[in-house]
């Protein structure tokens, strides 16, 4: 089975759309959270996600965005950002991002947007934190996002390895780990393409792509929804 895993698509139909059409035929497509926020189009993604049967979990913007208190500890062009997914989603959409647990697992995946053991807020960002998830987590693998980065962290004779996948980059899937896919809609690794994987369940395989998607409709798009300035120029810049 080919499985697409997609993260962090914050509202960004243009690249989705161009990652779906990069990765072409896939049997399955799991997405770990923060499908809105930031960008032009919530309506439009949730759409597509639905049309093509993703499953998934929902990640602190989406929480945000269906009325969560989470927006009380976002940044102010983020705050604003979800201010305006609010006054703007459909019932549709809404009711579709309610629908998204926390957590799901997925034979040898746990899916979360954060972290398995703090699935909305958490960010993995060192050794520590993934050992500690590593030890939480009770499947093989965990698949998360959140940082916008794409990473493995891996268990090795018990040491914790970090791994930073680049386009094209493979990783073998033996022993346990937790693996980033890293960002479709806002990359923040210094590269403005989308970053996403794909899982080769046949061949305990999986593979990093970077899909170049128009950054500058999405940002004018987004000029013309009236989001904030510095949320449009880091598009550019992959930060
Ligand atoms: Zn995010």
């Amino acid at each position: 089975m080919r499985i697409a895993v997609l993260s962090d698509i914050h509202s960004n139909l243009v690249a989705l759309d161009a990652v779906l059409a990069h990765l072409g035929s896939v049997d399955a497509i799991w997405q770990l959270g923060d499908v809105v926020g930031y960008g032009p189009d919530p309506d439009g993604v949730v759409a597509r996600l639905a049309e093509v049967g993703a499953v998934g979990v929902r990640g602190n913007h989406d929480a945000a965005a269906v009325g969560g208190s989470e927006i009380e500890w976002f940044n102010p062009d983020a705050r604003t950002a979800i201010e305006w997914t609010r006054s703007r989603i459909s019932a549709t959409t809404r009711a579709w991002l309610e629908g998204l647990p926390e957590r799901l697992v997925e034979t040898d995946y746990t899916l979360v947007h954060g972290s398995p053991r703090e699935p909305l807020w958490e960010y993995i960002t060192s050794s520590p934190v993934a050992r500690a998830n590593l030890t939480f987590v009770t499947t093989r693998f965990a698949l998360h996002g959140h940082t916008h980065l794409p990473i493995v962290w891996a268990e090795e004779d018990g040491r914790i390895v970090s791994i930073a996948p680049g386009d094209g980059s493979t990783f073998t899937l033996d022993g346990r780990a937790l693996l980033n896919p890293g960002s479709v809609g806002q990359p923040r690794d210094g590269i403005p393409e989308s970053s996403c994987m794909v899982i080769d369940s046949d061949r305990d395989l999986v593979t990093w792509h970077r899909v170049p998607y128009d950054i500058e409709a999405v940002q004018a798009a987004m000029r013309d929804a009236g989001l904030p300035t510095r949320l449009v120029e880091r598009l550019s810049y992959g930060v």
